[in-house]
């Protein structure tokens, strides 16, 4: 039977979701970095089903053996214990590099590490791709136009930065990040793909990394008070499928990825609340330090030449996700005496 954090019903009385069949010239040998994480192990199912061979690489920091659990033993995929700051070598035909710490508990946990793994880890997966010939998709961030001067923030904007500030090992990274895969394109032709990703929410996201989200379902559920802090979020589907049009699309140039609408945070925290049916109270704490104070994606460019844009209702989103959450708390205590 199925082992595995969450997949939906359907799924139950198989031994593995189900996987379409591609003849072998449709069927790619995918490389996913950080494929335990959150996104990763997301893009994992996506992947998986649509019938191709994954390869999950993940060093285990932040992702877990739970969220790819399902997929292990199937005949196309595969789980490697490695650290992308240590060269790597298998034959792939597309990398999604996606490994790094992606909230700020975690990549502030330790600087050098999330330097290391942005830029060295960066540097080693394009080199794979040189050597392989394979087209490499980097997951970037919003993060790299910083606390944005203009709003909304199109791909043309450069960034507003703070180079040693308490977020730069991470913001840095990836703008390094970004600047290696320009570098290896035109001095190498290696084929790239960059996605600026802006916040993302759905199941198999951290429960404590202390985002909005996260805070405001795990505060209801436990009829805690909901703290107030900054807007607009993209579903985890959405973001999946922007990712794999992306990569077989030809846009080489850095494209937004995130959702352009906007609650104020007092609406999210309302909405949450109801749909959690809670008793929590809503509670303003004051700004972190060098926390921006409104980012907003201009995905005109995703639109036109993707023709990609978020389509789950942001209630639906909300609701799988606090599913998610309240079987993980269910979970951590029937497991905590163990
Ligand atoms: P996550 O922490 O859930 O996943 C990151 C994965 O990378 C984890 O499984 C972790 O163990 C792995 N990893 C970290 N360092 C590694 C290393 N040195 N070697 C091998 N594996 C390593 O985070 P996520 O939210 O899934 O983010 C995935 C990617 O998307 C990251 O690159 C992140 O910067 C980017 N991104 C995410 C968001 C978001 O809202 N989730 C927003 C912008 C960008
Ligand atoms: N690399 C890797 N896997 C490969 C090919 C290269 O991990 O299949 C690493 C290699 O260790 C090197 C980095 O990628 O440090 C950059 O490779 P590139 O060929 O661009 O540079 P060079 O090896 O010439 O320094």
């Amino acid at each position: 039977t199925l082992r595995s954090a969450d997949i939906d019903a359907p799924f139950l009385s198989q031994k593995y979701p189900p996987v379409k069949f591609l003849s072998e010239k449709d069927r790619k040998r995918i490389l996913i970095t950080g494929g335990a994480g959150f996104v990763g192990s997301h893009l994992t199912d996506k992947l998986m089903m649509d019938g191709h061979e994954v390869t999950v690489v993940d060093n285990f920091f932040t992702g877990r053996k739970r969220n790819v659990e399902h997929w292990i033993g199937h005949e196309n995929f595969e789980l490697i214990n490695h650290d992308v700051v240590e060269p790597l070598y298998i034959e792939v035909d597309q990398i999604y590099h996606l490994a790094s710490p992606a909230s700020p508990p975690n990549y502030m946990y330790n600087p050098i590490k999330t330097l290391k793994t942005n830029t060295i880890g960066t540097l080693n997966m394009l080199g794979l791709a040189k050597r392989v010939g394979a087209r490499l998709l980097l997951a970037s961030t919003s993060e790299v136009y910083g606390d944005p001067e203009v709003h909304p923030q199109n791909e043309e904007y450069w960034g507003h930065v703070n180079p040693i500030g308490p977020r730069a090992c991470y913001d840095e990274g990836k703008r390094v990040a970004e600047t290696m895969c320009y570098a290896y394109m035109k001095q190498e032709g290696v084929e790239v793909r960059v996605a600026r990703i802006f916040n993302t929410f759905g199941s198999r996201m951290h429960m404590n990394d202390g985002r909005v989200v996260s805070n405001f379902i795990l505060q209801a559920l436990q009829g805690e008070p909901l703290t107030v802090r900054v807007p607009s979020r993209l579903f985890i589907l959405d973001l999946v499928n922007g990712l794999v049009l992306l990569m077989n699309s030809n846009i080489s140039s850095p494209v937004n990825l995130g959702n352009p609408e906007e609650h104020t945070i007092l609406e999210f925290a309302r909405l949450i609340k109801s749909l959690v049916v809670s008793r929590s109270q809503i509670q303003f704490l004051p700004e972190a330090q060098d926390d921006p104070q409104r980012r907003r994606p201009d995905i005109r460019k995703a639109k036109m030449m993707l023709g990609w844009e978020p389509v789950v209702p942001l209630e639906e989103g909300l609701n799988k996700t606090i599913q998610y959450f309240s079987r993980e708390l269910e979970h951590q205590a029937n497991n905590q005496y163990i």
